[in-house]
Formats: C-alpha cells, structure tokens, sequence
C-alpha cells in the first residue's frame, strides 16, 4: 500500500488565479511558482496559471527560470533572485530583478527599489538603462501591518511617478493584491493565494481562495496501549486509560514536521489528535476505538487547513507546503483538473 498520496489539484488553482485576477481590476497577475511551486510542482502550476490568464512567470533562482523556460517557450519569466551569471539567462530571454546600481546588460531589467523591505534594493531610481523594463519593489507588512504597507506603497509612488507608462510598475504579493487596491499598479507578484492558502492565515475561502494540495494516508496499524505504555521517541505520550492508536506511515522526512504533535488529522473524516513524538517515517494518532488498518487519513485538505497546522507547529503556511515532499519514492504525487 502507499505511504502516502499528494493531490494537485489544478482546477483549483485555476479558479484562484481568477479570484486574483478579479481583485487586480484590470492590473496583471504574475504567478510566483519558486520552490517547486511552493511544494505543489512548479511546471504543474506554472501550466495551469498561465492557462487562467497569467501574465508572467517569477521564480527566485536562475536554474527555476530555464527549468519553466524549456516548458514555456513563450512566457515571460522573472528571475527576482540573485544570480552568478546572466549569460545563460540572457539567451533563454529570462528577466531578471536588479538590486543594485551595477544593472546587468543583455537581457531585460527590474529594477528593485527599496521602500521599506531592508533587504535586498536601491533606494533611489538610478537613471533606468536602455535593459530597464520595469520598476519593482516588495512589501514587508502587506499581511500584517496595512499602515506600514501603505507607507512603503506611497514611497513606491514617488520614485516610480517619473515612469508611470513607460516602465512597468509592480509591488504587490498576494496579501495586497487581495486587500490592497492602491497596491495593484500594473501587476501583482502572487505566489501562496494561488495555491489557496491565506497570507493572513485565516481560513483562505475568507478571501475566495481554494487549497489546491491535498495530503491522505492510512492507518497502517492500530494497537491498544494499555495505561503507563507510550507511543513514539521520548516517551511523549503516556497513556492513562487503555487507549487506542493509529500509526500512519508519514513523517518528518515527507514534510509532516516534527513539530506537528497536537495537531489534528483526519481518520476517515472524524478530527483526531496526533499524539507523542513524529518520526521520520510515521506518526501516531489518538482513536476513541479500534479501526481497521487501511482506514483513510487526511493530513491536508478535505476541510483541514495548512493554516491550522501551520499555527500548533508555531510557523506559516508557506513553510509547511514548501516541506511537503513529492519524492516519488516516499509519496505518490497525482494531478488532478477538477
Ligand atoms: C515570494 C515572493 C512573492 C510572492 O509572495 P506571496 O506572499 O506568496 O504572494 C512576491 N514577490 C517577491 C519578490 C517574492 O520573493
């Protein structure tokens, strides 16, 4: 039997792309597939964005870009990331965000202004090259703090203004493509709304969106463990009354974290605690009986969120799907088109 199976379900993503796409009111929506799509497969993603009316491609690292360039011979792909060379880029006609007032050549430039972030970005618009296309800028507080959000938004104004029309302007991810419309410019950089998880961490169908992952696996045994035994490394869980369990074969090495003990799965629907230490290949679950092995386990999707996870293991969202393995030889990846 199978670990474990991964459901993409790429229907879903479609429909979040025109939810953004709504929001956005006229402005492009860029689709951020980096890290593997977030964990959900950037060509998968990346496909079934631009079918729903992407305008463009951002990946963080040179090698993403020209993996989407060898599927997508005519999309337009941004590498916001830095790289080690542009020489390779350039001839696969990737464009590349520029951080600093050394702007390469050869190949189309963002310039990246600095209007709050304190990271990587020039604080004043050096007089754009003939390579510069567009001027761009991220938010540090879009899902957080709307005040300082629109103080970096304002900035962002200022310094692109001289431009307006003659270069394209964008600084929205998706937290301000959804709720921020001053945001919108010409395009929005929208990376974990498409695959409907909330950047607020709330309950995503809050803003129309849809998870596009879901996660299942089974009970592989069920035991009784009778007061005073325990489950798992470090004795975490001791039990006080004959108490039944369930070991579901994923763990810390599929993307099930460490820190997800507390948190609730799905046995065949019904919200059950994951109880003691997870492992690297399996985990324990508490059962109110005795359930036969095979019994279905849902560790994401079906009503059971990311965000909830995300919030028992004292993290984001984006940082548990970015974990989730689709290692074909721990998990069984399948897409769907619903
Ligand atoms: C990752 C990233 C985004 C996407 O952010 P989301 O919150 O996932 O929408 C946008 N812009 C830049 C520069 C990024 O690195």
């Amino acid at each position: 039997m199978l670990r474990s199976e991964l459901t993409i379900d790429l229907g879903a993503l479609r429909r979040n792309v025109r939810t953004l796409l709504r929001a956005l009111d006229g402005a492009e929506l860029w689709a951020v597939v980096k890290a593997e799509g977030y964990g959900h497969g950037a060509l998968d993603a990346a496909r079934a964005a631009l079918e729903a009316g992407a305008g463009a491609l951002c990946v963080a690292t040179g090698a993403e870009a020209l993996e989407l360039r060898r599927a997508f011979p005519a999309a337009r792909i941004l590498c916001m990331g830095p790289v080690e060379t542009t020489r390779e880029l350039a001839d696969a006609r990737i464009e590349l965000a520029a951080a600093d007032a050394q702007v390469p050549e050869g190949l189309p430039v963002h310039l990246k202004l600095d209007t709050g972030m304190g990271r990587y970005g020039l604080s004043e618009v050096v007089t754009p090259t003939r390579d510069v296309v567009a001027l761009m800028s991220h938010l540090a507080t879009a899902d957080s703090d709307r005040t300082f959000a629109r103080e970096q938004i304002a900035r962002f104004d200022e310094l692109v203004r001289p431009y307006r029309g003659q270069l394209t302007c964008h600084i929205a991810n998706s937290a301000a493509a959804l709720r921020i419309p001053e945001a919108r410019f010409d395009a929005a950089r929208c990376g974990v709304a498409i695959y409907g998880l909330s950047p607020f961490m709330e309950d995503p169908s809050v803003d129309g969106l849809e998870p596009v992952m879901r996660w299942q696996s089974h009970v592989a045994q069920v035991k009784l463990l009778q007061p005073g035994r325990s489950t798992g490394y470090g004795r975490r869980f001791v039990a006080d009354r004959p108490t039944w369990i369930g070991l579901v074969p994923v763990g810390y090495a599929d993307g099930f974290r460490r820190d997800l003990t507390g948190t609730e799965v799905l046995v065949d629907g019904a919200a059950r605690k994951v109880i003691g230490t997870v492992s690297m290949d399996s985990f324990a679950v508490e059962l109110d009986r005795e359930v036969p092995a095979g019994t279905p386990v849902t560790l994401l999707g079906d009503g059971l969120l990311a965000e909830a996870h995300a919030r028992v293991a004292g993290t984001i969202n984006y940082e548990l799907v970015t974990a989730v393995s689709s290692d074909p030889r721990r998990t069984r990846r399948e897409v769907l088109d619903s």
